[in-house]
């Protein structure tokens, strides 16, 4: 019998971590993606290069491939249903469209009565200077932004008052938490009540992008156990299938809120592959593909560092200690404020 093939949407690190991932299960992976440059063709068994509109080539792929998962968001939702119409996708197509809004994301989460920061829906001059209550606050595009893209920081009513805005796109404002900390749990759904999930990761951001990540993080056991409970809730309300990441804000009073979903494999679990006996992106594959769930444990205490931009050139030409893990992505050129690689530290 041939070996089963998983198709990726999606050529990034992430689809490179999950092909490597899915080729020690033995399965087979193609990748596609709309970059002619990505990465993730160095990893996968087959890529294919086309836009997501070119109906033949996504027919193509789909059969050529038993499981489809994706490795972003950003997937137009007609896309990815076309797919899901011909082989099955998970998560689901409309699991991700709900995520890959950030105001249909903020209310399903309150509708659930999931605690969330405060925030408006902004899709023009008069919504956005009736934000005064939320000030200081952020005002976020509802769609496409990451790493702090698309993000507008409005400390006060003057700023709120000059900042120009183009409206093409939808906005969200939300108020801005005090942070005392920000922790991210991933987790992994198999079916009905049937989940791994990882103990909570402390992440530390510089300029709104993910600089390091650690476990274990350094939280009471109330906040450790309800961060969990919660994304095992959210997971159950959405029916999921795969790995997901709930980021979460803790204000200096100890509440918990949900900053966001990410409806994929996550940044702060890459160190899972080292610290845990099944990473993030093993337990999605067995997931997606509908293998074994083996019970994930930890084995070592870790901290993950990305190496944005020029830091990979500095840690290419390094030596490593047997309890240090490089990744380099291979991204074909270097770019400020770009995820090169990162490093992985585990405590023996
Ligand atoms: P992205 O999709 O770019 O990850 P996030 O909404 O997670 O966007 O924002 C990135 C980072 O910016 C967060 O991890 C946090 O450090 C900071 N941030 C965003 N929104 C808020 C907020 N409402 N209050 C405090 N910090 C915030
Ligand atoms: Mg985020």
């Amino acid at each position: 019998m041939s070996k089963p093939t998983i198709g990726i949407i999606g050529g990034g690190q992430l689809g490179s971590m999950l092909s490597t991932a899915a080729k020690n299960l033995n399965i087979k992976t193609i990748i596609i993606s709309d970059d002619k440059n990505a990465p993730g063709q160095f990893f996968a068994d087959e890529f294919i290069f086309c836009r997501y509109d070119d109906d033949s080539k996504i027919e193509e792929f789909c059969s050529k491939v038993d499981f489809v998962t994706f490795e972003f968001e950003n997937i137009p939702y007609n896309v990815l249903s076309k797919i899901d119409n011909i082989k099955k996708v998970n998560p689901k197509p409309s699991v991700n469209k709900i995520i890959q809004n950030r105001l249909s994301e903020k209310d399903f989460l309150n509708k659930n009565n999931v605690r969330t920061t405060s925030y408006i829906s902004v899709k023009n001059e008069i919504e956005l200077k009736s934000g005064q209550d939320l000030l200081p606050g952020i005002l976020k595009t509802c769609t496409l932004g990451y790493d702090g893209k698309g993000q507008y920081k409005i400390n006060n009513d003057d700023e709120l008052e000059n900042l120009k805005i183009d409206f093409t796109n939808q906005y969200i404002l939300e108020k801005l938490v005090k942070l005392k900390k920000e922790i991210s749990v991933i987790i992994t759904r198999f079916g009905e009540q049937r989940y791994e999930v990882y103990d909570p990761i402390e992440n530390f951001h510089e300029d709104q992008i993910l600089k390091y990540s650690k476990i274990p993080a350094e939280v009471n056991k109330n906040l450790f156990d309800k961060s969990k409970e919660l994304a095992r809730y959210i997971a159950e309300e959405l029916n999921y299938i795969g790995t997901m990441c709930v980021e979460y804000f803790i204000d200096k009073n100890d509440n918990l809120y949900v900053n966001e979903i990410a409806p994929r494999v996550h940044n702060s679990g890459h160190l899972t592959i080292n610290a845990y006996n099944v990473s993030q992106f093993e337990n999605h594959i067995r997931a997606v593909c509908g293998l074994e769930k083996v019970e994930t444990k930890k084995l070592y205490n870790a901290k993950m560092i990305n190496l944005i931009g020029e830091d990979i050139l500095v840690y290419r030409n390094k030596t490593f200690k047997n309890n240090e893990f490089f990744f380099d992505y291979m991204k074909n050129t270097v770019k400020k404020k770009r995820k090169m690689g990162h490093l992985t530290i585990i405590e023996k």
